[in-house]
């Protein structure tokens, strides 16, 4: 049998870039600081930069980095936030842990993305936001989203941590709404050596405010203005990541060739589907088939590993249960979770393995005729 091939590798991913983590280490060890130092403050200029808006707030993952925006919002207990009812539970749990409620919106069959349709029946007298994810890669549909926001008086915060660099009509992610929340999980397409996360806006008050609350709400040391958390990343991440956004772009654009030889190649199933005047940046490649667990134990049997994003959606977590929702609210989410799933996807995987994937996979479609 040929060589598996790993749903992302990750231990490659990295290797590439052995020798610089090794100079950044020393680095740190040299400069005395192993918090809140000089590369957390490059990073967080260079991040800012990449994605093209003033202000980026390294924090110490893609939740906290979510969380500390509505609570620097003072979002809370009798306040009621528009989530995605087709995401990672993360995006509701930021709006759980602030004691507000998370409120699901359906997503759009095709691009699996909230669907600004649906927004508006969605809002109630208690509602004070909206996140809207860019899942799998693929911003969100930020203009209606935007447009309903500023009719209602609602804030926007984008979910980011799944698309570093991904642009919207030509802007970037992270500066298309009043904030956005980076992860910089291992997996994600910039992952630290380690969890960490951001906050970019371009609104320096928040900014400030974030800041202050992940760091015990102080900024000056023993001096605290707000009952904050110790929410901040590690100056040994901020230098592994400044060294990994160097190559963002190019791995990004790596990605890109793999769903386009994917989308040639793959016939009788769900595709993703991108829209016009949008960017994708692939973080995952998703696909779509009734009989999904089937062929993913078919793939599993030919030595490629896929994965499922996700099987269960959060209105039918245990954690979320207490939210009440019932089979049958949200069917398009509800179906995505029994039919997507995603190919090996990433920087370092070879152009040549979609065609064995492909064969794969047309194989078990046509089989199934
Ligand atoms: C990864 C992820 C998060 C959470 O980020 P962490 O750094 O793992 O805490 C939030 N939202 C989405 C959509 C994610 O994919």
């Amino acid at each position: 049998m040929s060589e598996p091939i790993p749903f992302l590798d990750l231990k490659t991913i990295n290797l590439r870039s052995r020798e610089k983590f090794h100079d950044a280490l020393d680095r740190v060890l040299d400069s005395g600081y192993v918090l809140q130092g000089q590369e957390t403050q490059r990073f967080e200029e260079e991040f800012a930069a990449y994605c093209e808006l003033k202000h980026c707030v390294a924090v110490s993952n893609g939740l906290d980095a979510l969380r500390l925006v509505l609570l620097a919002w003072e979002i809370g207990p009798g306040d009621e936030v528009i989530v995605p009812a087709h995401t990672f539970i993360a995006t509701w749990l930021a709006v759980i842990q602030t004691g507000a409620t998370p409120v699901p919106v359906d997503v759009d069959a095709d691009t699996c993305n909230i669907a600004p349709g649906l927004i508006e029946s969605a809002i109630t007298a208690r509602t004070r936001a909206i996140i809207p994810v860019h899942l799998y890669g693929q911003p969100a549909d930020m203009s209606p989203v935007m447009e309903i926001a500023e009719k209602h008086g609602l804030l926007v915060l984008e979910d980011a941590a799944q698309a570093h660099g991904a642009r919207y009509h030509g802007r970037r992610v992270g500066g298309l709404a009043h904030a956005a929340a980076f992860s910089f999980y291992p997996g994600k397409n910039l992952g630290a050596l380690g969890d960490a996360g951001a906050v970019t806006t371009n609104d320096p008050s928040l900014a400030e405010r974030v800041r202050t609350l992940a760091n015990y709400g102080s900024k000056n040391k023993y001096h605290h203005e707000l009952p904050g958390w110790n929410c901040r990343i590690d100056e040994l991440q901020a230098a592994f990541l400044r060294i990994k956004l160097a190559t963002l772009d190019e791995d990004n654009a790596h990605r890109g060739l793999l769903a386009n030889g994917y989308t040639e190649q793959l016939q009788g199933l769900g595709l993703p589907s991108v829209k016009s005047g949008v960017e994708s940046v692939w973080h995952l490649f998703v696909v779509r088939h009734p009989s999904r667990d089937v062929l993913l134990e078919k793939l599993k049997l030919a030595g490629i590993h896929c994965l499922v994003h996700y099987p269960v959606p959060p209105h039918f977590q245990p954690a979320c249960r207490f939210l009440g929702y019932s089979t049958g609210t949200f069917p398009v989410s509800e179906r995505l979770a029994s039919e997507v799933l995603s190919l090996p996807m990433g920087p370092t995987l070879p152009v040549g393995d979609v065609g064995r994937i492909a064969s794969v996979i047309n194989t078990f479609v046509d089989e199934l005729k």
